[in-house]
């Protein structure tokens, strides 16, 4: 097998979402394929995921066919069967 010269190269890291690089970003966070996101980007997409979830709730029937759902002031409980 032949070896790649990859871990012998010192790059300057950057993110792959904002193109922002380390020196300007406090954090990269490092994926899978040497893609990585900063800090502000993961902030970012959480502020997306929530909205993206409360979109999602607002879109529900409050009432399904066939499944009453959890009702109103009554909180889920762990382990219930
Ligand atoms: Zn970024």
């Amino acid at each position: 097998m032949a070896r790649t010269k990859k871990s012998r190269v010192l790059r300057m890291m950057f993110c792959d979402f904002c193109g922002a690089d380390q020196g300007l970003r406090a954090i990269l966070i490092r994926g899978r394929d040497e893609v990585h996101i900063c800090d502000q980007c993961v902030a970012k997409c959480a502020e997306m995921v929530i909205e993206e979830h409360r979109k999602q709730e607002l879109a529900l029937e409050p009432t399904e066919p066939g499944d009453p759902g959890p009702t109103a002031g009554e909180a889920p409980t762990l382990g219930d069967a």
